[in-house]
């Protein structure tokens, strides 16, 4: 695959990048990752605000708004249908020192676009899939789309041995926050509930989609926490993200959601989203 390096279009596998920078070292970068649909970027200026947003909260300075226009160059260079891109800003190398340094150099730029050939998910997005719960052992800022993801990956891999397809994640008081690249939907009732935004978890864009697609279609939305107790009280239980955009799980810990089978509103919010995405397409 092609990247664009710091502005300039060049094989993925050329890039180098220094020891000393912070990514490397501290973690101390923002990223993004954005879905190709037909060859085109699908909710751009939504995860440029978020990018914004992330590095101004941890005070990388620098300007994103050349970014959007470096994505479609590179997709110009390297068509692909169906794809992700995958974007980072790191605040750049500079000596080794936990605060930030005087003088580091420029922030490094990392973008690079992957075909999203046999997507991993087509098949369970019709048959649904497992999740295990785990300890969401993150930090207390995970509204900031950082690299530091320890937690996450940690959690990921619980599923992975448990031969799920994702971990949701429970806080000290037993709420549950989102998963670990994903967010996180219940159904009761026929009214749809999702955690409030706030500090502990990330704000999904594919989240946000859903919550105006359910407001659209006079599907009931709230916006509150969903906790591990009262999960075997929920009828239906979705994922939502850029890669898994609408994800019915039907068994979590290996008991049954509600029917086992994905739920009825899940699977009108699921049309709503493929609808909303060819709407955009033909527009
Ligand atoms: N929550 C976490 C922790 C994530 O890492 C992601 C995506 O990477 C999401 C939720 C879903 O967000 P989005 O819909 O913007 O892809």
């Amino acid at each position: 695959p092609l990247a664009s390096w710091n502005g300039e279009v060049m094989p993925l596998s050329e890039v180098r990048v220094s020891v000393l920078d912070r990514a490397f070292l501290f973690g101390d970068a923002i990223y993004e990752a954005l879905r190709v649909y037909e060859g085109r970027p699908f909710l751009l200026d939504e995860h440029m605000a978020r990018l914004r947003r992330s590095l101004d909260q941890i005070r990388i300075e620098t300007d994103v708004d050349h970014i959007s226009r470096r994505i479609l160059e590179l997709l110009e260079r390297q068509p692909v249908r169906d794809g992700l891109i995958y974007l980072q800003v790191t605040r750049g190398e500079a000596p080794r020192t936990h605060y930030f340094p005087a003088n580091p150099t420029e922030p490094n730029e990392l973008i690079y676009v992957s075909p999203l050939e046999d997507d991993p998910h087509a098949e369970h997005r019709k048959t649904g899939v497992g999740v295990v719960t785990f300890d969401d052992l993150r930090w207390k800022r995970c509204d900031i789309k950082s690299v530091n993801l320890l937690g996450n990956c940690l959690a990921a891999q619980a599923a992975r041995e448990a031969g799920c397809a994702e971990a949701i994640l429970v806080s000290a008081d037993g709420t549950i926050t989102e998963g670990s690249h994903t967010s996180l939907f219940g159904v009761r009732d026929g009214a749809v509930m999702t955690a409030p935004l706030a500090r502990n978890i990330l704000p999904g864009i594919t989240r946000n989609l859903v919550v105006q697609l359910a407001n659209r279609a006079d599907i009931p939305i709230r916006e509150e926490p969903l906790s591990r107790d009262r999960l075997p009280e929920v009828d239906e239980l979705f994922l939502t993200g850029t890669t898994a955009e609408v994800l019915p799980v039907t068994r979590v810990d290996d008991r049954p959601v509600g029917s086992g089978q994905p739920g009825k509103v899940t699977c009108q919010i699921a049309a709503a989203y493929r609808g909303y995405v060819a709407d955009w397409l033909a527009g």
